[in-house]
């Protein structure tokens, strides 16, 4: 498949999926420039305070080249920023040493993956399953369909915009597991906190979250 990939490398060069320079070496996906430069969490990479949660980590803050980056792998059909994305979050998993029996994802509503044709999350969910070696499995569906949390105005506002929008829909794979909710984003929490509620009720024993970046 080498000719193949030399095609494909020719009709759409590989870019850093950061700064989205052209890269020299496909196969990277990520510049030397951004490896060094990004806005890496540090020491900070994981958050305490989300409700129902026990910790949720991220390698990277949610600004500048990681902002662009995030909104094509949403909107942009870059899906194989998923792999790239997981190298980081694995990091992140490790040296906080979060453990799971169970990767699970915050999903799209069906109208979402109609229109997009892939739910990101789940692609982070995947990556992540193959890295970690543990299963990755559907505990929630999104049974309604909300407007966007970007465009919602206050922390008060955002838990109210996805009440109820989330129902566990494998309690019996659910229940007394230690669940690792993935998400892209987190910025208030909502969201994840949401999920995380609502596979407590259905007995979970435990969940711990990982996204790709959060608001600094
Ligand atoms: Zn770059």
């Amino acid at each position: 498949m080498k000719l193949f990939d030399n095609l494909l490398d020719l009709l759409y060069p590989p870019r850093c999926a950061f700064c989205h320079r052209l890269l020299r070496n496909s196969g990277e996906g990520v510049c030397k420039d951004c490896l060094t430069k990004l806005p890496y969490t540090g020491d900070c990479s994981a958050q305490t305070g989300l409700k129902h949660i026990k910790s949720c980590v991220s390698p990277l803050y949610y600004e500048n080249n990681v902002r662009e980056s995030l909104h094509r792998f949403k909107f942009g059909q870059r899906t194989g920023y998923a792999g790239i994305y997981a190298g980081f979050m694995v990091k992140s998993i490790d040296e906080n040493e979060i453990s799971c029996d169970i990767i699970t994802w915050a999903p799209v509503s069906r109208q979402r993956l109609r229109s997009r044709g892939y739910d990101q999350s789940e692609l982070l969910g995947r990556e992540l399953s193959a890295r970690l070696g543990i299963a990755c499995m559907r505990l929630l569906v999104k049974q309604r369909h909300t407007p966007p949390q970007s465009r919602t105005k206050n922390a008060a506002q955002r838990r109210e915009n996805v009440k109820g929008a989330y129902r566990c829909c494998d309690p019996e794979a659910t229940r007394g597991k230690k669940i690792l909710l993935v998400d892209d984003i987190v910025t208030s929490g909502s969201t994840l906190s949401e999920c995380a509620r609502m596979l407590k009720e259905a007995g979970a024993a435990e969940v711990s979250a990982v996204t790709v970046a959060r608001k600094r």
